[in-house]
């Protein structure tokens, strides 16, 4: 039998579904920009691959629901949700985009920059905890505008 061609429409259709669904942790951006939607393979049923922040992630299981409910509503509940974990996420797949709305939204981007207050830019800051609102962030503190953030680590 041979899979029907995944029409390229139906591809980038469903592309802008998934950029509909923001982060549950973090609303401002979805999950296209965070980089965890690797894309859309064909083949009969298609899959969405999506590869997690890190295993475990709490958050997974809720963007899978999510993701399931966007695709059910669009009349496409026969697309499947497939999880990839390798290669492992890196914080190098958030868009370029995506890190000005993460700094607006409070949090130091990912990068190899040392930490940076995302309301002052001051680098004068200090590191409060390597726990941060999720464990895939650490918490720091700005020594000039006293501004607690989150930072996202490297991984
Ligand atoms: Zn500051």
């Amino acid at each position: 039998m041979v899979a029907p061609e995944l029409e390229p429409e139906t591809s980038n259709s469903i592309l802008t579904l998934l950029s509909e669904v923001m982060d549950p942790e973090i609303p401002v951006i979805n999950i296209v920009e965070l980089g965890i939607v690797r894309g859309i393979e064909d083949g009969s049923p298609p899959n969405v691959i999506i590869t997690p922040t890190y295993v475990g992630c709490p958050a997974t299981d809720m963007i899978h629901e999510m993701i399931r409910e966007k695709l059910d509503a669009h009349g496409y509940d026969h697309v499947e949700i497939k999880n990839q974990l390798s290669p492992a996420w890196t914080t190098e797949w958030i868009t370029k985009a995506a890190h000005e709305k993460l700094r607006k939204y409070g949090i130091d981007p990912p990068g190899a920059h040392t930490p940076s207050c995302p309301r002052c830019s001051s680098t004068n800051t200090r590191l409060i905890s390597e726990f941060g609102s999720t464990p895939c962030k650490s918490l720091h503190a700005c020594k000039d505008c006293l501004e607690p953030f989150d930072r996202f680590k490297c991984h």
